[in-house]
């Protein structure tokens, strides 16, 4: 029998995957890899660090190397080759080569589609300008940074407050630059809800970042010769030496289509549990394919890294009839942005409200990454949303300097196995005074959730305060409640509570908060068993000052 042909498209995270992953399965396996660009196997994920001199070497972004590939894995990696169609009743590409111009017919057994996505650029004048830039290819970041030190920019204007615009815009910030991000919702990190995005954006601007907020791009202008005036829809204008584009990204799908691949509603190859699209010899991966949807089992675009190589090496292994089934994507994500550390996972109840008919609690809570005895403990802010029936913990978020993505990552794989607050409550996590606590934030999330769907801890969000004929009790101690408290509130201290008791009503609801939510839930237990309608306002002064 001749060697299984393994033709695959794109040559970065998912192609790459996939294209060694097949080789350790089959020495014999003629594989061929045809990427347009002039890297394979870089790291697009560094990018940004580049633009801000972090990473300081371009070569320190490229990873593999087609000679690397032919050597270590004998596999035929053709950079500056762009397959131009897919004749699928004859099994073959058609390819350019960008170098000579020649064109070839290639055969195939195995097809494997890795095109990634690519930036998305709305219909606004002046996006052609030679200073506006996107940021997913080395030779993109190498453009911009020469422009950046050839016109010794000083304004930058960044387009879009999602992961890579923020992390463009910490890196321009870096190097210098008088940087303003725009976004068109009203928060920064749109997929957060919303008062997570509250000190992320506060961290922003005291790092001197400007935030625009709530407010879009409609122009950009050329004012004189590498100078712009960037226009939003609220009429703002904002000069800038430079200008990046970071408004997400669409799956790059022309190739499939022409070629009759079924796309589905979001716009990506429809894949099964094993990545094979509608034509039985042909896999899509990565940024291109559509994912199932952990939480809705709806379909869902996730473009990151880690579901590109665990997708491409599944193919791999598809194609040797090995069936593994990808579990589907959650949106587990971190960023880095000047210090701070923000990572989610599953869905927000912003997302939840629009995309499932379920019904959703969520508890927040602010602890410390490690006991406050030992030094160095940060604070982080931590939403942990569930299912109110069951308890299956549906996506949390965290905010904070330390420890944010170890919480996010215990969490991701709850939701995986379909964990609840419960399992959370129980988890058996490591501890040491540098590290955690005994009681570790994943466990207090659980324990807190779980209390409140067991009715030890009647619990109410900020936002039901408003217009609530509910009696507002602070339960800080005096000198906390002096320091600034919430419009309207008595305050009440939890050492006092006991003592104090005929001053409040058992005849109307009354509402408890504390800096955190750690007093109030004591002072509600102790009212609770009393008989008094007492509620605990969730997270505190702390989620207060973050609401939206
Ligand atoms: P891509 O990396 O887009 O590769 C697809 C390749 O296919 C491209 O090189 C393209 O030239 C080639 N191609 C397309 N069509 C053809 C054709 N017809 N013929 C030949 N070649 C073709 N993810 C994270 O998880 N964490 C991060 O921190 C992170 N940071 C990022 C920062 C930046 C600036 C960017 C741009 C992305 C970041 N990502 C991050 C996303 C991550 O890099 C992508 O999800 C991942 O690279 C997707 O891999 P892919 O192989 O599917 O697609």
């Amino acid at each position: 029998m001749s060697a299984k042909r393994i033709l695959i498209v794109g040559g970065v995270a998912a192609g790459s995957s996939a294209a060694t992953r097949a080789r350790r399965l089959d020495e014999e396996a003629e594989i061929v890899v045809f990427e347009r660009g002039a890297h394979v196997s870089f790291a697009n994920c560094g990018l940004p660090y580049h633009v801000g001199d972090v990473i300081e070497d371009e070569e320190d972004l490229l990873l593999v190397s087609p000679q690397t590939f032919a050597e270590r894995f004998d596999i035929d990696v053709r950079v500056r080759h762009e397959v131009l169609s897919i004749d699928r009743e004859r099994r073959e590409l058609l390819v350019a080569n960008l170098g000579d111009g020649s064109r070839r017919k290639e055969r195939y057994d195995a097809l494997v589609l890795a095109t990634g996505a690519g930036a998305f650029r709305p219909p606004v004048p002046g996006l052609d300008l030679p200073g506006v830039f996107t940021l997913r290819t080395v030779p993109e970041s190498r453009e911009l940074r020469q422009w950046l030190d050839a016109r010794e920019a000083k304004r930058a204007v960044v387009v879009g407050a999602g992961f890579v615009g923020l992390e463009t815009a910490e890196n321009l910030r870096h190097r210098g630059l008088d940087v303003t991000v725009v976004e068109f919702q009203n928060q920064v990190i749109p997929a957060l809800d919303a008062e997570m995005a509250t000190p992320v954006a506060e961290h922003l601007r005291e790092q001197g970042v400007e935030l625009v907020l709530g407010d879009g791009l409609s122009a950009i202008e050329e004012t004189r010769e590498g100078a712009m005036r960037v226009r939003t829809g609220q009429g703002k204008a904002l000069d800038a030496d430079v200008v990046i584009l970071a408004l997400g990204v669409r799956p790059r799908t022309d190739l499939a289509k022409r070629a009759g691949i079924t796309t589905g509603p979001r716009g990506g190859v429809v894949v099964d549990g094993a990545m094979r699209t509608n034509d039985p010899h042909i896999w899509a991966v990565g940024d291109v394919a559509e994912d199932r949807c952990v939480i809705t089992g709806g379909a869902r675009l996730l473009p990151l890294a880690g579901p590109a190589n665990r997708q491409g090496r599944m193919a791999a292994d598809s194609i040797y009839g090995r069936e593994m089934q990808f579990r589907g994507v959650q949106g587990t994500s971190v960023c880095g942005l000047f210090g701070m550390t923000v990572a989610m996972t599953g869905l927000g109840q912003g997302a939840l409200a629009s995309e499932l008919d379920i019904e959703d609690r969520s508890i927040t809570l602010h602890p410390k990454d490690h006991v406050s005895y030992y030094p160095g403990a940060e604070k982080i802010h931590l939403k942990l949303i569930y299912e109110a029936k069951t308890g299956r913990v549906l996506g949390a978020q965290a905010v904070g300097q330390a420890g944010v993505a170890k919480r996010i990552d215990v969490i991701a794989m709850d939701i995986q196995m379909g964990a609840t607050v419960f399992d959370l409550e129980q988890a058996e996590l490591c501890y040491a005074p540098q590290f955690g606590a005994a009681k570790d934030p994943v466990n207090m999330a659980g324990m807190i959730a779980a209390n409140e769907l067991r009715g030890d801890l009647p619990a109410a969000a900020w936002r039901e305060l408003v217009g609530a004929d509910a009696l507002l009790v602070d339960v800080r101690e005096a000198d906390e409640f002096e320091r600034g408290h919430v419009e309207g509130a008595i305050n009440l201290p939890l050492s006092e509570l006991r003592g104090r008791l005929d001053e409040l009503p058992t005849d109307r609801d009354i509402l408890l908060y504390c800096q955190s939510g750690k007093r109030s839930y004591d002072a509600v237990r102790a009212l609770h068993q009393r008989g008094y309608r007492a509620r605990t306002l969730v997270g505190g002064m702390e989620s207060y000052l973050h609401q939206a």
